[in-house]
């Protein structure tokens, strides 16, 4: 396997580093969350393992961001926060396991092998909202069975409004999936785009699925 360690203990990231290679695996370590998210992006890994104390970002930002482009290598996260909740969250942000320190590294090792296997017959993630498709990992859009060509950047804002399905989606939380955080552009790029997929997705059928709600954003839904 070829493994991504992100993990900001020198001590552990070593010994990590070590033993997979020790282990017959190739392994990469960042000791940071930018670097190890942009490592995660580039690479073609099998499994990472994801601290989640890092100094510049939390792990499950890194997680979210590293889930949000379509990436569905399986995620071990490997931390001190053990509680019900932490797991919990760790999980419900799209991680494939979960570990506390302290761990035996066997059984790390064996949690690694198990995930490399399911990773193997993992569908593919995708999003359907009523007669609309959106394949992540194809990056294929269809509308009862019609594929539609998008722009990245549409494609990339369809996910996020199909990911939040049914709920008030504002122009901030676009442009922030878009541009990050510290974006203060001008807000009305993101209803060219929306009027691009508009004509995209909606035109010559009865039924659109993007909604304007006023004074607050957009809703995908069926009706
Ligand atoms: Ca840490």
């Amino acid at each position: 396997m070829n493994i991504l360690v992100v993990e900001d203990e020198k001590v552990l990231g070593k010994a990590l580093l070590r033993g997979l290679q020790e282990s017959g695996h190739e392994c990469v370590w960042s000791q940071n969350g930018a670097e190890g998210l942009q490592l995660a992006k580039q690479g073609a890994f099998d499994a990472i393992v994801l601290d989640l104390m890092l100094p510049d970002e939390h792990g499950l930002n890194i997680l979210a961001a590293l889930r949000d482009t379509g990436d569905a290598t399986p995620v071990l996260i490997l931390t001190a926060l053990g509680s019900v909740d932490d797991r919990v969250r760790g999980l419900d942000s799209g991680a494939d396991d979960y570990l506390t320190k302290p761990f035996a590294f066997p059984e790390l090792l064996a949690r690694l092998n198990a995930l490399s296997r399911r990773a193997v017959t993992r569908p593919a993630l995708a999003f359907s909202i009523g007669p609309l498709q959106l394949d992540l990992t194809t990056r294929r859009v269809t509308r009862e069975g019609n594929e539609l060509e998008l722009s990245p950047t549409e494609f990339s804002i369809l996910g996020f409004l199909m990911r939040h399905g049914g709920q008030v989606v504002t122009r901030k939380m676009l442009n922030e999936h878009l541009w990050g955080e510290d974006w203060g552009g001008m807000t009305n790029v993101i209803d060219v785009h929306i009027n691009h997929l508009r004509r995209k997705i909606d035109r010559g059928y009865d039924a659109p699925l993007i909604h304007t709600v006023r004074g607050r954003g957009y809703v995908l839904r069926e009706i």
